[in-house]
């Protein structure tokens, strides 16, 4: 009897203090049209190998419909005065493409670790705070890139120093114009420890302020071109939209190593979050499996990101962690949701 109680007063309990998922970066999402990006391409102007006309006429002809130059320190934009930025270019119509693009710029010295988009803010960006607030002001929005390069899995950190989980969190609360961390970054993967350390900062952040991921070929030369993209779910194919989905996480984002530009890695072709049930559902094109995953696993040098369940559905009810992701993969790559936040 006392153990029936016991057993009835923890039902109880765990029934009071269920999580609520109150972050659904997919909700009310189109999903008809996605829209294939890449924030993150180099052209001859900094340390790229193909000139400005050659990037995006192969990016278009790959069904790119997002596309931002990012050369180091430069603005390389607009591409319609490509050859008033190097003689030796081709001037290129991006409306008549029929492809969204915008200033961007890789902030580099030394190290160079974060994207700005949307404003024309050449330098390097090196005051990261300056930085950032100029951004602010300037209506730009950016990520950091690639930071499994910083940061180390095998080095201690105390909370707030460079590079720790804790550093990044600082200045996604602090600044609104940084809006996501790069966690593919080439299509051979250069920096595994992006995606472990994305973990780290969500099991500080989630759900009060949502992290979202970057899947970006960071291409410098043919070795890179259109293994990783990012599938922007958006009504309109405009500056606006895209900011919003930006800001929302209304996309998610794919790893294909073998680099086809027809995107074969598992297509997501809906996510629907049943309250009542406590269950979100996954339908997807092409894939072998998906796996759920939440926080961390082990310690020092062998963490690694945890899986908590597997397959299309993930049941919430007796789930108390702050945030969950998924991955699906299919045999020529893998495809990763945004996080979902609990409270
Ligand atoms: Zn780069």
């Amino acid at each position: 009897m006392k153990n029936l109680l016991i057993s009835a007063a923890i039902l109880l309990f765990s029934g009071i203090s269920a999580q609520a998922l109150t972050v659904n970066p997919y909700s009310g999402v189109q999903w008809k049209t996605q829209h294939k990006a890449n924030f993150h391409t180099h052209t001859n102007n900094s340390d790229g190998g193909f000139n400005a006309e050659y990037v995006v006429d192969t990016y278009k002809a790959h069904h790119y419909s997002i596309l931002v130059i990012t050369d180091h320190n430069l603005v390389t934009y607009p591409w319609t005065k490509f050859s008033a930025l190097n003689p030796k270019w081709k001037d290129r119509n991006d409306q008549k493409m029929d492809i969204l693009t915008f200033p961007g710029n890789e902030f580099s010295r030394g190290v160079h670790d974060r994207n700005m988009f949307f404003a024309q803010i050449p330098g390097d960006g090196a005051d990261i705070d300056l930085a950032f607030k100029t951004m602010q002001d300037s209506l730009s929005l950016g990520i950091f890139n690639h930071p499994g390069r910083y940061w180390k899995i095998d080095k201690t950190y105390t909370p707030g120093e460079k590079y720790s989980p804790e550093w990044y969190v600082d200045y996604f609360k602090k600044y609104n114009s940084v809006v996501g961390v790069e966690v593919y970054n080439t299509p051979y993967d250069r920096y595994p420890n992006d995606r472990l350390l994305w973990d780290e900062i969500l099991t500080r952040s989630m759900p009060a302020t949502p992290v979202w991921a970057y899947s970006n070929d960071d291409m410098h030369g043919e070795k890179e071109l259109m293994g990783n993209y990012n599938m922007m779910l958006m009504k309109n194919l405009s500056v606006a939209d895209l900011k919003k989905a930006m800001i929302a996480g209304n996309f998610y984002i794919s790893n294909e190593p073998g680099k086809s530009g027809k995107a074969l890695a598992p297509k997501i072709t809906g996510i629907s979050v049943h309250p009542a049930q406590k269950k979100i559902k996954v339908s997807a094109k092409n894939y072998s499996s998906i796996e759920w995953i939440s926080g961390i696993e082990g310690n020092g040098a062998d963490r690694k990101s945890r899986v908590i369940a597997t397959g299309p559905e993930f049941d919430f009810n007796n789930f108390k962690g702050n945030y969950v992701r998924f991955q699906i993969k299919n045999d020529q790559g893998v495809t990763l949701s945004q996080p979902f936040g609990f409270q």
